[in-house]
């Protein structure tokens, strides 16, 4: 059993193998580049707002398993909140249509056989035209697969795709988009109802962690950035960091969790996703409508999903990558214009801010999914974690504690 395990980044996937392995009993050491745990799921005060926003809106799945118990191994689990039932309330900017998807809570998708809980005009054929999707072979897209066009791919499919794979639907991954589908519509309402940490994301899935840790003994070395591994033969034999180094016993072990580009300047020749997608965030100092949604469905217009926080309007727009050299001040008036008529408000412009996260997620492509590497290495005692590593999920919490899960429980099965 190896005596102590470093784990370098303190994102999800760090995180998450840092608290499993700490329950185990090992001695755990985080070391994080930047001053701050979290990674790409995190929150800071914002002073345009003069609220503590986090960088994205992260929307979590009741059906998320792996996400939900890391949130419950640290105590936090009803941090995450949503709706009683798996309910989306739609509406389509062009036409001012408003609709509610209604899932219910069965664990079968009973609701497609429900003209007043499915999508409007659609019907039974149009659900069962997506069945291809659930068996799709990797190599495919989703445009290979299934028609991407018609009422269902624009009030429904669309929007699903495109928030989990981050990508225009039509040139994703099929055998991602298969993953999506099985683990939510297919798997009914009761792993659909929507979660977000309403108190923000550090407090909620990054900050307890910590303290968990620090209190079971482990260290969090933040602005700690490893530099370098040491090796000999099949082993690493010490981690080399700017100003100093630490030499590993030979039982120790490391579960590198960095991003994708980061891995491979550490690990020379490691296969890694090359290409990136934006993810474009808008956050209004505005008190939501007394009866507003937690979560909005927005189609026909620029903005995608629209969230009601305390004193906050916020919004997400995936495959942002056309929205990244537009100025800011243009984006948040064109955005606001969107909430508007998505909310029913009205108004001038509130304080706003906006966060482009340019390299979000890996693109959810074939292609870029067959570079996914897995978790084990050529070292014996190095095993990869990470959001982008082949989890079979496209880049999200979910996919990012399994990856954690899974680099802890093969450092738990080292002899
Ligand atoms: C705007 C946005 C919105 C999103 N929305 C959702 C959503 O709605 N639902 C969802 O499930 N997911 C969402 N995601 C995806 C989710 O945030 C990521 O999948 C997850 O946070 C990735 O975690 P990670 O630990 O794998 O990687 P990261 O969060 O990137 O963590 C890696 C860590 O390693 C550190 N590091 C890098 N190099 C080194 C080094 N050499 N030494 C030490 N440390 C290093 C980094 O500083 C970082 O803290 C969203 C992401 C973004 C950006």
């Amino acid at each position: 059993m190896p005596k102590t395990v470093h784990i370098i980044g303190a994102g999800i996937s760090g995180l998450s193998a840092a608290v499993r392995l700490a329950n185990a009993g090992y001695s755990v050491h985080v070391h994080e580049a930047t001053q701050q745990a979290g990674g790409r799921c995190r929150s800071y005060f914002d002073a345009a707002t003069n609220l503590t926003i986090d960088n994205g809106n992260h929307l979590l799945l009741s059906g998320n398993r792996h996400a939900l118990a890391y949130a419950k191994s640290i105590g936090t689990e009803a941090g995450l909140v949503g709706p009683k039932s798996a309910q989306f309330p739609f509406v389509d900017l062009k036409t001012g249509q408003r609709w509610l998807l209604d899932l219910g809570d069965s664990r079968l998708p009973l609701w497609v056989f429900d003209q007043g809980r499915r999508v409007p005009d659609t019907g039974i054929l149009d659900y069962l035209g997506l069945a291809p999707l659930v068996w799709a072979a990797a190599g495919k897209t989703v445009g290979d697969t299934i028609r991407c066009e018609g009422t269902l791919y624009r009030r429904l499919v669309q929007p699903l795709l495109l928030a989990a794979l981050n990508v225009d639907p039509p040139v994703g991954s099929a055998g991602l988009a298969g993953a999506i589908v099985r683990e939510t519509l297919l798997a009914g309402g009761q792993a659909c109802r929507p979660l977000i940490a309403r108190d923000g994301l550090s407090a909620i899935l990054i900050e307890p962690a910590v303290k968990l840790l620090q209190e079971k003994g482990a260290s969090v070395s933040l602005g700690h950035e490893l530099r370098e591994f040491a090796t000999s033969g099949d082993r690493v034999t010490g981690l080399k960091f700017g100003s100093d180094e630490i030499a590993l016993g030979a039982d120790d072990a490391i579960v590198t969790a960095v991003p994708p580009r980061a891995a491979a300047n550490l690990l020379p020749g490691l296969k890694t996703p090359t290409k990136f997608r934006a993810i474009v965030n808008a956050h209004f100092r505005f008190d939501p409508p007394r009866d507003a949604p937690s979560i909005l469905g927005v189609v026909g217009g620029l903005v995608e999903w629209l969230f009601a926080f305390p004193q906050r309007l916020s919004v997400t727009i995936s495959a942002g990558d056309r929205l990244v050299d537009t100025p800011r001040e243009e984006l948040a008036e064109a955005i606001w214009r969107d909430v508007c008529k998505a909310a029913g408000v009205a108004g001038e412009l509130p304080p706003w801010q906006i966060v482009r996260e340019r390299r979000a997620t890996f693109e959810a492509t074939p292609e870029q999914n067959a570079l996914r590497p897995q978790a084990a290495t050529s070292f014996k005692n190095l095993f990869l974690a990470g959001d982008w590593t082949d989890t079979g999920l496209p880049a999200t919490i979910e996919g990012s504690v399994r990856s954690g899960d899974r680099a802890a429980d093969l450092v738990l099965a080292m002899r």
